[in-house]
Protein backbone atom coordinates (compact mmCIF):
# COMPACT_ATOMS: atom_id res chain seq x y z
CA UNK A 1 0.00 0.00 0.00
CA UNK A 2 1.23 3.44 -0.99
CA UNK A 3 0.00 6.75 0.86
CA UNK A 4 0.37 9.98 -0.41
CA UNK A 5 -0.71 13.36 1.75
CA UNK A 6 -2.55 15.09 -0.85
CA UNK A 7 -2.68 17.74 1.59
CA UNK A 8 -2.27 18.58 5.43
CA UNK A 9 -3.52 22.09 5.99
CA UNK A 10 -6.41 23.14 8.25
CA UNK A 11 -8.23 26.06 6.11
CA UNK A 12 -6.75 28.61 8.33
CA UNK A 13 -3.40 27.92 7.18
CA UNK A 14 -4.11 28.15 3.43
CA UNK A 15 -4.36 32.27 2.88
CA UNK A 16 -7.08 33.35 1.01
CA UNK A 17 -5.88 37.03 1.47
CA UNK A 18 -2.53 37.07 1.88
CA UNK A 19 -0.92 36.48 4.92
CA UNK A 20 2.38 37.87 6.46
CA UNK A 21 3.23 34.97 9.04
CA UNK A 22 6.20 33.21 8.97
CA UNK A 23 4.84 30.26 7.73
CA UNK A 24 2.50 31.76 4.79
CA UNK A 25 5.48 33.68 4.02
CA UNK A 26 8.27 30.95 4.52
CA UNK A 27 9.88 29.57 0.83
CA UNK A 28 9.87 26.08 2.30
CA UNK A 29 7.91 23.78 0.36
CA UNK A 30 6.82 21.97 3.76
CA UNK A 31 5.32 25.04 4.69
CA UNK A 32 2.95 24.90 1.93
CA UNK A 33 -0.14 23.30 2.45
CA UNK A 34 -3.19 22.47 0.82
CA UNK A 35 -5.94 21.32 2.43
CA UNK A 36 -6.42 17.77 4.03
CA UNK A 37 -6.43 14.65 2.11
CA UNK A 38 -4.39 11.43 1.60
CA UNK A 39 -4.40 9.19 -1.12
CA UNK A 40 -4.47 5.14 -1.08
CA UNK A 41 -3.23 2.81 -3.60
CA UNK A 42 -3.07 -0.31 -2.75
CA UNK A 43 -2.27 -3.58 -5.83
CA UNK A 44 -5.06 -1.99 -8.62
CA UNK A 45 -7.20 0.43 -5.62
CA UNK A 46 -7.12 4.20 -6.13
CA UNK A 47 -9.21 6.14 -3.35
CA UNK A 48 -8.94 9.03 -2.12
CA UNK A 49 -10.35 9.89 1.46
CA UNK A 50 -11.78 13.31 1.14
CA UNK A 51 -12.17 15.75 -2.03
CA UNK A 52 -11.63 19.50 -0.71
CA UNK A 53 -11.25 22.71 -2.47
CA UNK A 54 -7.82 21.76 -3.70
CA UNK A 55 -9.29 18.28 -4.91
CA UNK A 56 -8.10 19.46 -8.62
CA UNK A 57 -4.32 20.49 -8.09
CA UNK A 58 -3.67 17.52 -5.73
CA UNK A 59 -4.77 14.85 -8.76
CA UNK A 60 -2.68 16.52 -11.03
CA UNK A 61 0.04 17.33 -9.09
CA UNK A 62 0.29 13.13 -8.27
CA UNK A 63 -0.84 12.24 -11.35
CA UNK A 64 -3.69 10.25 -10.42
CA UNK A 65 -4.99 8.75 -13.66
CA UNK A 66 -7.18 6.41 -11.98
CA UNK A 67 -9.45 6.22 -9.10
CA UNK A 68 -12.24 3.88 -7.99
CA UNK A 69 -13.84 5.59 -4.98
CA UNK A 70 -13.39 8.30 -2.79
CA UNK A 71 -14.08 8.08 1.35
CA UNK A 72 -15.68 10.69 3.60
CA UNK A 73 -14.52 12.14 6.73
CA UNK A 74 -17.12 14.20 7.38
CA UNK A 75 -18.96 17.01 5.19
CA UNK A 76 -17.65 20.37 6.35
CA UNK A 77 -16.75 22.24 3.21
CA UNK A 78 -12.62 22.07 3.29
CA UNK A 79 -13.52 18.04 3.40
CA UNK A 80 -16.19 17.71 -0.03
CA UNK A 81 -16.05 20.84 -1.85
CA UNK A 82 -13.89 19.53 -5.01
CA UNK A 83 -15.70 16.92 -5.81
CA UNK A 84 -17.49 18.62 -8.64
CA UNK A 85 -14.13 17.90 -10.31
CA UNK A 86 -14.53 13.78 -10.10
CA UNK A 87 -16.22 14.48 -13.75
CA UNK A 88 -13.12 14.34 -15.22
CA UNK A 89 -12.94 10.19 -13.91
CA UNK A 90 -16.36 9.48 -14.97
CA UNK A 91 -15.27 10.92 -18.53
CA UNK A 92 -12.19 8.87 -18.76
CA UNK A 93 -13.07 5.98 -16.64
CA UNK A 94 -17.04 6.26 -18.37
CA UNK A 95 -18.64 4.86 -14.99
CA UNK A 96 -20.25 6.55 -12.21
CA UNK A 97 -17.66 6.92 -9.03
CA UNK A 98 -18.91 5.74 -5.90
CA UNK A 99 -18.58 7.75 -2.77
CA UNK A 100 -19.19 6.43 0.54
CA UNK A 101 -19.55 8.66 3.60
CA UNK A 102 -21.89 8.28 6.97
CA UNK A 103 -25.33 9.22 6.26
CA UNK A 104 -25.28 13.04 7.10
CA UNK A 105 -21.97 13.30 4.81
CA UNK A 106 -24.00 11.94 1.84
CA UNK A 107 -27.04 14.11 2.74
CA UNK A 108 -24.96 16.85 2.67
CA UNK A 109 -23.67 16.00 -0.88
CA UNK A 110 -26.71 15.75 -2.04
CA UNK A 111 -27.53 19.48 -1.16
CA UNK A 112 -24.60 20.71 -2.11
CA UNK A 113 -24.04 18.80 -5.01
CA UNK A 114 -28.17 19.03 -6.03
CA UNK A 115 -27.77 19.15 -9.83
CA UNK A 116 -25.61 15.37 -10.18
CA UNK A 117 -29.30 14.38 -7.97
CA UNK A 118 -31.76 16.03 -10.62
CA UNK A 119 -33.81 13.43 -12.37
CA UNK A 120 -33.34 14.98 -15.87
CA UNK A 121 -29.34 16.14 -15.21
CA UNK A 122 -27.87 18.76 -17.18
CA UNK A 123 -25.21 16.58 -19.12
CA UNK A 124 -21.91 16.15 -18.44
CA UNK A 125 -22.56 16.69 -14.33
CA UNK A 126 -20.80 14.77 -12.06
CA UNK A 127 -21.91 10.79 -12.28
CA UNK A 128 -21.88 9.44 -8.49
CA UNK A 129 -23.00 6.59 -6.67
CA UNK A 130 -23.94 7.27 -2.72
CA UNK A 131 -22.38 4.17 -0.02
CA UNK A 132 -23.32 4.55 3.09
CA UNK A 133 -21.26 3.62 5.84
CA UNK A 134 -22.20 2.11 8.84
CA UNK A 135 -20.32 0.76 11.93
CA UNK A 136 -19.14 -2.22 9.61
CA UNK A 137 -16.46 -2.70 7.21
CA UNK A 138 -16.54 -2.73 3.78
CA UNK A 139 -14.19 -3.27 0.89
CA UNK A 140 -13.00 -1.47 -1.89
CA UNK A 141 -11.27 -3.67 -4.38
CA UNK A 142 -9.39 -6.27 -2.29
CA UNK A 143 -9.28 -2.95 0.15
CA UNK A 144 -10.92 -3.94 3.37
CA UNK A 145 -11.84 -0.37 5.32
CA UNK A 146 -12.74 -0.49 9.20
CA UNK A 147 -14.62 3.17 10.23
CA UNK A 148 -13.91 4.24 13.50
CA UNK A 149 -16.36 7.40 14.60
CA UNK A 150 -14.51 10.14 16.28
CA UNK A 151 -15.89 13.46 17.84
CA UNK A 152 -15.46 16.77 15.92
CA UNK A 153 -16.87 18.86 18.60
CA UNK A 154 -20.29 17.78 18.47
CA UNK A 155 -20.10 16.06 15.25
CA UNK A 156 -19.32 12.94 14.76
CA UNK A 157 -16.58 12.09 11.88
CA UNK A 158 -15.01 9.13 10.36
CA UNK A 159 -11.58 8.37 11.03
CA UNK A 160 -11.11 5.12 8.93
CA UNK A 161 -8.10 2.00 9.67
CA UNK A 162 -7.27 0.27 6.38
CA UNK A 163 -5.09 -2.74 7.36
CA UNK A 164 -1.79 -1.60 9.34
CA UNK A 165 -2.17 2.12 8.63
CA UNK A 166 -5.00 4.24 10.02
CA UNK A 167 -5.90 7.49 9.48
CA UNK A 168 -8.05 10.36 11.54
CA UNK A 169 -8.62 13.85 10.78
CA UNK A 170 -10.95 16.59 11.82
CA UNK A 171 -11.25 15.28 15.25
CA UNK A 172 -10.80 16.58 19.19
CA UNK A 173 -12.29 13.52 21.26
CA UNK A 174 -11.58 9.56 20.54
CA UNK A 175 -13.67 7.33 22.76
CA UNK A 176 -12.28 4.27 24.81
CA UNK A 177 -13.81 1.89 22.83
CA UNK A 178 -12.95 3.79 19.60
CA UNK A 179 -9.63 3.81 20.94
CA UNK A 180 -8.83 -0.05 20.87
CA UNK A 181 -9.49 0.02 17.14
CA UNK A 182 -6.58 2.00 16.75
CA UNK A 183 -3.83 -0.15 18.70
CA UNK A 184 -0.78 -1.99 16.82
CA UNK A 185 -1.21 0.37 14.26
CA UNK A 186 1.85 0.84 12.24
CA UNK A 187 1.35 4.22 10.88
CA UNK A 188 -1.42 6.36 12.60
CA UNK A 189 -2.17 9.64 11.16
CA UNK A 190 -4.03 12.09 13.41
CA UNK A 191 -4.92 15.88 13.46
CA UNK A 192 -2.93 18.84 15.16
CA UNK A 193 -4.37 22.53 14.59
CA UNK A 194 -1.56 24.48 16.77
CA UNK A 195 -0.75 24.71 19.89
CA UNK A 196 -3.18 26.56 21.48
CA UNK A 197 -6.39 24.49 22.60
CA UNK A 198 -9.35 24.23 20.20
CA UNK A 199 -13.16 23.72 20.71
CA UNK A 200 -12.75 20.81 17.32
CA UNK A 201 -9.31 19.92 17.04
CA UNK A 202 -7.24 18.02 18.55
CA UNK A 203 -3.69 20.52 19.67
CA UNK A 204 -0.38 19.45 19.60
CA UNK A 205 0.11 18.34 23.22
CA UNK A 206 -3.13 16.57 22.95
CA UNK A 207 -2.33 14.68 19.38
CA UNK A 208 0.68 13.68 20.65
CA UNK A 209 -0.69 12.25 24.14
CA UNK A 210 -2.92 10.03 22.31
CA UNK A 211 -0.11 8.82 20.20
CA UNK A 212 1.40 7.84 23.50
CA UNK A 213 -1.26 6.24 24.50
CA UNK A 214 -2.02 4.10 21.69
CA UNK A 215 1.25 3.78 20.43
CA UNK A 216 1.83 3.00 16.69
CA UNK A 217 4.91 2.54 15.63
CA UNK A 218 5.00 5.44 13.45
CA UNK A 219 2.35 8.39 13.83
CA UNK A 220 1.95 11.50 11.25
CA UNK A 221 0.23 15.22 12.08
CA UNK A 222 -2.12 16.39 9.46
CA UNK A 223 -5.11 19.40 9.04
CA UNK A 224 -2.40 21.92 10.41
CA UNK A 225 -2.99 25.49 10.98
CA UNK A 226 0.15 28.25 10.01
CA UNK A 227 -0.20 28.57 13.99
CA UNK A 228 1.69 25.96 14.14
CA UNK A 229 4.88 27.91 12.99
CA UNK A 230 7.48 26.95 10.57
CA UNK A 231 7.56 22.96 9.51
CA UNK A 232 11.15 22.44 10.88
CA UNK A 233 10.97 23.53 14.35
CA UNK A 234 7.98 22.43 15.41
CA UNK A 235 8.95 18.83 13.76
CA UNK A 236 12.19 18.61 15.21
CA UNK A 237 11.05 19.22 19.10
CA UNK A 238 8.15 15.74 18.57
CA UNK A 239 9.20 12.35 19.94
CA UNK A 240 11.26 10.41 17.79
CA UNK A 241 8.44 8.45 16.39
CA UNK A 242 6.38 11.34 15.45
CA UNK A 243 6.15 13.71 12.35
CA UNK A 244 4.69 16.35 11.10
CA UNK A 245 3.24 15.69 7.43
CA UNK A 246 3.25 17.22 4.85
CA UNK A 247 1.81 17.74 1.46
CA UNK A 248 3.72 15.20 -0.77
CA UNK A 249 4.89 12.97 1.45
CA UNK A 250 4.56 9.54 0.72
CA UNK A 251 4.77 6.65 2.66
CA UNK A 252 5.03 2.52 1.93
CA UNK A 253 3.38 -0.22 3.75
ZN1 LIG B 1 -14.17 19.68 9.88
ZN1 LIG C 1 -11.29 19.91 8.13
Amino acid sequence: MIITFLGTGHSQGIPVIACDCPVCQSDNPLDKRLRTSVHIQHNDTSIVVDTGPDFRQQVLRENITKLDAIIYTHQHKDHIAGLDDVRSFNFKQKKPMPLYGNEDTLEQIKKDFYYAFEENKYPGVPQILLEEITKKSFNIGELKIEPIEVMHYNLPVLGFRFGDFTYITDANYISESEKLKLLNSKILVLNAIFRDEHYSHFNLDQAVKIVQEVKPEKAYFTHISHRMGLHNPVNSELPKNIELAYDGLKLEI
